[in-house]
């Protein structure tokens, strides 16, 4: 943040530069800073929220326990059921099915249906049958089974011939033995790509083979040298494609790199959470193990759980709204806020769960920092009063092109994750740096 101009400064020399049909406004502003250089902002002011989305352990249930949070279960209820807000619970967990979490929610007094929850099992499950990636090896735990129920799955001691890799949440059932089987299984797969790259690069020699033969029989006046030339390079093309063991870093690495055709496998991990909170302490979660197999095999993992933004896009599009009308509550600074917000959503921390006062410095800088989803009625109504008064919170977003050096740390990680804070107030939410880049709108 330039020391010389606050940021109310900045605001007050941008120009509005649209308005959308939703209610939300942005401005972009260019700046000077103590160095000289311009800096670029733009301010995005969101009207109120119309839909929530919100995690599930440590927001609704303390974690690793039935025991809900005190006033959970009637925040539920005042929003689902008197508010008729649009509500998802959207969670990583992959040691129950749906419909057992839903049980679960039941018991506390959470009313819950399997179909308002949105987890990577639910969206993995609906990829395979899409895709028809058959037989997948499933690495996830028992409870899972339901959502999973109708596809193809390998033997659990076959080390190849996946179609699909599936990394859940299996807890001591992790080991180097389950985990040298997947990473086997993706190895499997690589070698299968490869060969199958080679086959289609050698069909390909094959065929310019045999245009350039054609071509040189048709041309009756063709010197032998020169038929002789043209058939050194068939061979010399087709040699080169079909020794394709060393095919290209943009070929081996990464989604995509088989072209067209369908890929012999795909690696599939359901979230990318670093750690859980347990009864007994922090917990492992999924994301390590993804990284190990990512870093073992060069492959990248399709992410279909937080903090991915796609399961917050698809979840805001269950919702039947907007990224920007839909707010996301949870404990996961990171996984739940982080990822959120870079789907284009709201996202508010509770300091409930696995919440650390850490978690106010890692650059990702909440929209609200709440107790616990108890305060979230409180929350949702202050936004609705602005609203009414013209007064919508504001989202202060610093281009990427914003020289990295002129932040603090903290806010340079978490460039492009503003603070909202309603106009007229002046509110930190927040000790992040990013905080510190806003203040009263216009
Ligand atoms: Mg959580």
């Amino acid at each position: 943040m330039c020391p010389q101009l606050g940021l109310s400064g900045a605001i007050a020399s941008s120009a509005i530069v649209g308005h959308a049909s939703n209610g939300i406004s942005s401005r972009r502003g260019k700046f000077p800073c103590a160095q000289g250089r311009a800096l670029r902002s733009r301010v995005v002011t969101f009207a109120a929220p119309k839909g929530v989305l919100c995690d599930l352990d440590g927001v609704i249930y303390a974690s690793g326990t039935s025991v809900a949070i005190p006033g959970a279960a009637d925040t539920v209820r005042y929003f689902r059921e008197r508010l008729a807000v649009p509500w998802l619970f959207v969670t990583n967990t992959s040691t129950k099915s749906r419909e057992g979490l839903a049980a679960r929610l039941r018991d506390m007094g959470v009313p819950c249906r399997a179909e308002d929850i949105v987890s990577p099992a639910k969206l993995a499950a609906d990829w395979l049958r899409a895709h028809k990636a058959e037989p997948a090896a499933l690495f996830v735990g028992p409870d899972l089974a339901p959502e999973f129920e109708g596809i193809q799955q390998l033997p659990p001691d076959a080390q190849s011939g996946a179609a699909a890799v599936v990394i859940g949440d299996m807890g001591l059932d992790w080991n180097y033995a389950s985990l040298n089987r997947a990473f086997r299984l993706v190895m499997d797969g690589e070698l299968r790509c490869e060969e199958a790259e080679a086959q289609r690069c050698g069909k390909c020699a094959s065929a310019a083979t045999a245009t350039a033969a054609a071509s040189v029989a048709s041309t009756a006046s063709a010197s032998a040298s020169s038929t002789t030339a043209v058939g050194a390079t068939a061979t010399a093309t087709a040699g080169a494609a079909a020794g394709s063991s060393s095919l290209p870093p943009a070929v081996r690495r990464g989604r995509g790199r088989r072209g067209a055709s369908a890929p012999p496998l795909t690696l599939i991990s359901l979230g990318k959470g670093r750690y859980y909170k347990d009864t007994d302490g922090y917990s492992i979660d999924v994301g390590p193990f993804t990284a190990a197999l990512e870093y073992a095999t060069d492959q990248k993992a399709l992410v279909l759980g937080k903090p991915d933004p796609l399961i917050f896009k698809l979840s805001a599009h269950s919702l039947g709204l907007q990224p920007e009308e839909v707010v996301m509550i949870g404990d996961d600074v990171r996984g739940d806020v982080g990822g959120a917000q870079a789907a284009g959503l709201r996202g508010l921390l509770v300091r409930t769960g696995k919440f650390r006062e850490h978690d106010l410095h890692v650059g990702v800088t909440p929209h609200a920092v709440l107790p616990s989803i108890a305060e979230l009625p409180e929350w949702w109504h202050q936004q609705q009063r602005e609203q009414e008064q013209g007064q919508q919170g504001q989202q202060v977003l610093v281009d990427s092109m914003m020289p990295m050096t002129l932040l603090p740390p903290a806010a340079a990680v978490g460039v492009g994750v503003g603070v909202v804070l309603p106009a007229g107030r002046g509110r930190q939410q927040g000790k992040g740096n990013a905080a510190a880049l806003t203040t009263a709108g216009a």
